[in-house]
């Protein structure tokens, strides 16, 4: 330090987002001794847990891995009722979480962040939020989440229709009454697959605009013992450290062979079994390459065909149903009741009712919003409800639309504008002391994302630690090892089949002009959780460590060659199952 003065600030740490990611790193910043703030947009703690609240939203990775594990006393006291949570009781322990640990006192509800600006000279973000507050603060961490900027509806005569509508993602508190109408469903997407089942319970005719079906497992979901849930818990330490080194973040032993050199029914005994098992995993963990190879890949989409035929009892529908992508390329869906139910009370095989109708909106594609429902070039439907679970602008849609402008006023928007660049997917180069939480260039959205979250926030915490106890003030990505990231994240991707599915939203295909680059990191939760943890052993080699007051060029420390691991590994082929 040269013992001029720092700027002023209001904050150490700002903190965007009270979702997973913002509730554990305001605890880790407290502990750090750090001023933090986190600033939300919602009324309420839970971010993804608050907004989607549309009828059968739960999780799909176990509720004893989608949780946290930083607290053994949290872990023991909480009682997850079922296999797969519900929506409320996932809202409800993030609650109990906020509750616990004493945090919301350090969060300011209902303040969007609009814009962050980093102030050169002062070495220190302003941010800006809408209602016109501004506050500076050190570092910024952005945990505004993957899967929050709204997809909206994009039909300009929407307001013309004389009904209800609701987009999943921001469905109306008290809930919406569906009792005896007539719905409308657009999207077959892991909202809707969710949904559907529940809203067929309900409404009196169910139409359903599908532009391209998915594959989904089932969940094969039930009641937890206590008893089971006990014995989880006494083994925890061990089942999660198996879900962080897996691929996808859940604790799966890797597959061992190929789908091609096994005999076809061995193979098929194997499906069987990961179908009868259920969940996210149930197929792409049984062999090798099933990421990697299409014609190993094709014989689980035929398996998964297979399935559909035998389910729906009308050829024509079960056909419309069968996807043709390559399967786990887009986000695998899982169900109860769309496709089969297992003999859930309550639960019916969805497209088996007589009152629910598929409609292919990919041949004859929705024209337009009328007074009385939605019209395609075949014709018109008289609805009374449209719900739209058509999805979200993902993984950099809740970080551009933040006005950020980093250094020499360059915007992250005019930076990313031919697809995201970062470093490990945690920091940009331009954009000293800002970190995301899972962001693009990370294994986010293909692993359970509770899991890569806390291992982020353990990133950044341990890096601010670093940093605080060094007297450093500032952390850069160097433009060199970021792009060599992107390299890096860009081969691993090309050796595997996902970036060839059609309209997904990895490749931000579902949205117009969204550059297509397929952003996250699919080298899976271990070997991501290695590199960023050698880079930081190192002392953060591929960063610019230093303090903004002195000289730059003296004090930092830029490491670029040499600090990431060669590319192209062979395990690629047992990649994330999502
Ligand atoms: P979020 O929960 O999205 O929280 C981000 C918060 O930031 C939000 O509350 C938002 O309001 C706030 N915010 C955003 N921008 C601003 C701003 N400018 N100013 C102020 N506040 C802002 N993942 C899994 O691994 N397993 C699952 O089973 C699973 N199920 C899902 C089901 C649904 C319906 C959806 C939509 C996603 C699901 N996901 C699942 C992904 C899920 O988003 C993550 O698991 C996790 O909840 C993300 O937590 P987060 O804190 O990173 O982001
Ligand atoms: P999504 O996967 O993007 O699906 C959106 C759906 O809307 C797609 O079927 C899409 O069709 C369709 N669509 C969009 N615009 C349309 C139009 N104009 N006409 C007709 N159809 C249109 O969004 P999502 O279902 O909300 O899921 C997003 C992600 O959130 C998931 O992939 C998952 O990661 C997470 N999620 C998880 C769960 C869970 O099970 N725990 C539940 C919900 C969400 P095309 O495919 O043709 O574009």
């Amino acid at each position: 330090m040269d013992g001029r003065p720092r700027a002023p600030v209001d904050l150490d740490v700002a903190v965007v987002g009270a979702g997973f990611a913002g509730l554990y790193m305001l605890h880790r910043l407290r502990g750090l001794g750090l001023r933090a703030r986190v600033f939300e947009r919602g009324p309420d703690v839970g971010g993804t847990w608050f907004w989607n609240t549309y009828p059968g939203a739960r999780c799909d990775i176990e509720s004893v891995d989608y949780c946290y594990s930083f607290s053994p006393d949290l872990l023991a006291e909480w009682r997850w009722t079922e296999r797969y949570a519900t929506q409320p009781e996932i809202l409800s322990y993030l609650r109990h979480v906020a509750r616990r640990f004493g945090l919301r006192r350090d969060i300011e509800f209902g303040t969007r962040v609009t814009a962050l600006r980093y102030d050169e000279p002062g070495n220190r973000w302003l941010v800006s939020t809408a209602g016109g507050d501004e506050i500076y603060a050190r570092h910024c961490v952005l945990a505004v989440g993957n899967l929050s900027s709204v997809n909206p509806p994009a039909f300009p005569d929407l307001e013309r229709f004389g009904g209800e509508w609701h987009h999943t993602a921001q469905w109306p508190g008290g809930g919406a009454d569906l009792a005896g109408k007539r719905v409308g469903i657009v999207g077959t997407g892991s909202t809707a697959i969710q949904a559907l089942p529940q809203i067929a319970r309900q409404a009196e005719r169910v139409y359903v605009f599908q532009r391209t079906p998915n594959y989904s497992m089932p969940a094969q979901n039930r009641p937890l013992p206590p008893g089971e849930l006990d014995e989880v818990i006494q083994g925890y330490r061990e089942r999660r450290r198996a879900a962080e080194e897996s691929d996808p973040g859940i604790p799966v032993a890797p597959p061992q062979r190929s789908a091609l050199q096994v005999p076809a029914q061995e193979r098929r005994r194997m499906y069987e079994q990961g179908w009868q098992r259920g969940g996210i995993n149930a197929l792409s963990y049984a062999f090798t390459d099933y990421f990697t190879d299409e014609r190993a890949n094709f014989t689980a989409q035929e398996f998964a065909r297979e399935k559909i035929r035998g389910i729906v009892r009308d050829p024509a529908v079960a056909q419309m149903l069968c996807p043709t992508h390559h399967i786990g390329t887009k986000r695998t869906c899982v169900d109860i009741g769309y496709f089969e139910t297992y003999n859930l009370p309550g639960y019916f095989e969805t497209y088996n009712l007589p009152h629910v109708e598929l409609i292919d909106v990919r041949s004859s594609p929705i024209s337009g919003v009328t007074p009385g429902g939605l019209a395609t070039a075949s014709g018109e439907y008289g609805l009374d409800v449209i719900v739209f679970a058509v999805g979200f602008d993902a993984i950099t849609g809740a970080l551009l639309d933040i006005d950020i402008r980093g250094r020499g006023g360059q915007t992250l928007a005019a930076r990313w504008a031919g697809g995201p660049r970062t470093l490990l997917g945690l920091c940009a180069s331009g954009f000293p002391n800002l970190f995301m939480i899972t962001g693009p260039g990370s294994p986010g959205v293909l692993s359970n994302m509770v899991v890569s979250i806390e291992q982020h926030v353990d990133w950044i915490s341990d890096c601010l630690a670093y940093l605080e106890a060094r007297g450093l003030d500032r952390i850069e990505a160097s433009a060199k090892a970021e792009s060599d990231w992107v390299r890096h994240v860009n081969e691993l991707a090309d050796a595997t089949l996902y970036p060839q599915a059609p309209t997904s939203w990895y490749v931000g295909a579902n949205i117009p002009g969204k550059p297509r680059v397929f952003m996250p990191y699919i080298g899976g939760c271990g070997r991501y959780r290695r590199e960023a943890g050698e880079i930081a052993e190192r002392g953060y080699t591929g960063f610019a460590l230093g303090t903004a007051s002195a000289d730059a060029t003296a004090l930092a420390r830029v490491c670029s060659g040499g600090n990431l691991p060669p590319t192209g590994r062979s395990s690629a082929a047992a990649g994330p199952g999502r």
